[in-house]
């Protein structure tokens, strides 16, 4: 039986405590058996966010007015420190979890991440093997770093880039950063064999729509896998609007004028995107040509298979993107609670989830925008 845990509501770090009492009661999961929530769905994938700053103010996720110079960012004391998130990682990996993403705010900007990165690419999954091993970033200190990263262990990556104009891409970042040094860094990620790279695209409408066909003809046959992201009503600073997405239907729809494309089967359950792989002249997939994804967050909700936890910066374990609360594991941590207890926590707290925002997202209430929600710079995208 899940418990119940009293709720507070705070945008950034709102959190429930998780009473230690408790634990040796709370599970039913036994070590070894697989970890289910309410809906029946496993907890496969963990967003570990490792600072809530970043170099960049992305309209939709940091806008400026909000994120500005004197915004309360978390003392260093508050964030995780690296033992705690491989101490953690590791009781994740033990309930199941085979893959582990890094994340922010932007996580090039935490110092001597590559040292996080070794400690992470030592575990081990349930099964023995390595952790599938990944970053999102913006790109911006790829360049530099991205052969570090690489001979820490990191193994493949992906890069967030909203267009190849300079000038839309410098609107887009807001602080004026030309898309060249992205590009460049891009190169850097694969002369260092971190592959397949990926690139996240937000479309906005009205934004960067007319570089949808120009980033599809850039990274094909690139071995780049472009995906197109859905404008989400992630967070509360955003003002999002629902005219501002432009649907994954229209976004296809561009590039079927353009290309000739055929949809191709998912990689794994769970998995985000829909693919669509460029077709040769016989209307078979042109496997050098690759493929294309489309993550359709706002269209077409797929909460169902959704299998990925999210750790904030400090410690908070989040179920949900659009969750407006979060489970407090560093307080676990930092008074002396074991392995055995930290998993336990994580379970009990796993199998409590009946999370599945984006489903629900045209049944719920219109709050007019205020909606109090973490955001996506804390929580880790
Ligand atoms: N700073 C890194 C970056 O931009 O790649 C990592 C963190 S960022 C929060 C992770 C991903 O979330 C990025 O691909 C970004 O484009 C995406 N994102 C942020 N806000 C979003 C929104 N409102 N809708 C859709 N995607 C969003
Ligand atoms: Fe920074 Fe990434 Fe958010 Fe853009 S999307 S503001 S790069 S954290
Ligand atoms: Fe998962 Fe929540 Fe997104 Fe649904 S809305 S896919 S439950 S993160």
């Amino acid at each position: 039986m899940p418990l119940a845990y009293p709720t507070i509501a705070l945008v950034r770090a709102d959190s429930v405590s998780v009473p230690r009492t408790t634990l040796a009661r709370a599970p039913s999961w036994t070590p070894g058996g697989t970890l289910l929530d309410r809906r029946a769905r496993p907890l496969h994938d963990v967003r570990i966010s490792v600072t809530d700053r970043c170099n960049f103010r992305c309209s939709y996720c940091m806008p400026k007015d909000v994120f500005h110079k004197d915004y309360p960012y978390l003392p260093h004391s508050a964030l995780l420190s690296f033992e705690e998130i491989t101490r953690l990682a590791r009781q994740f990996l033990a309930l199941g979890v085979r893959k582990i993403r890094l994340t922010g705010g932007e996580p090039l900007l935490r110092k001597n991440l590559e040292v996080l990165v070794e400690q992470l690419s030592g575990l081990r999954t349930l099964e023995g093997q390595a952790p599938d091993l990944t970053l999102t970033t913006n790109g911006a200190l790829l360049a530099r770093k991205a052969k570090a990263l690489r001979a820490a262990g990191l193994q493949r990556i992906t890069v967030s880039l909203d267009g190849l104009d300079d000038a839309v891409f410098r609107a887009m970042n807001d602080v004026d950063f030309p898309v060249a040094d992205v590009l460049r860094g891009i190169e850097a990620a694969q002369a260092a064999g971190l592959g397949p790279i990926k690139v996240n695209m937000v479309v906005k409408r009205g934004c960067n729509e007319d570089e949808i066909v120009p980033m599809a003809r850039h990274f094909r046959g690139s071995g780049v896998v472009l995906r197109f992201i859905e404008y989400m009503d992630v967070g509360a600073s955003n003002g999002w609007r629902m005219d501002e997405v432009l649907p994954s239907a229209q976004v296809l729809a561009r590039l079927q004028d353009a290309f000739a494309l055929l949809p191709l089967p998912a990689n794994a359950a769970g998995e985000t995107a829909q693919r669509w792989g460029y077709a040769d002249a016989q209307g078979r997939h042109d496997a050098s040509a690759g493929e294309i994804g489309l993550i359709s967050s706002v269209s077409q909700a797929f909460c169902g298979d959704c299998n990925r936890a999210r750790l904030s910066t400090e410690g908070q374990l989040y179920l949900c993107l659009f969750a407006s609360q979060g489970h407090d594991l560093r307080t676990l941590l930092r008074t002396g609670a074991s392995d055995a207890e930290l998993a336990a926590a994580i379970a009990h707290i796993w199998q409590g989830r009946d999370d599945r925002y984006s489903e629900l997202r045209g049944a719920l209430p219109d709050t007019g925008g205020a909606r109090r929600r973490v955001e996506m710079s804390y929580i880790g995208g």
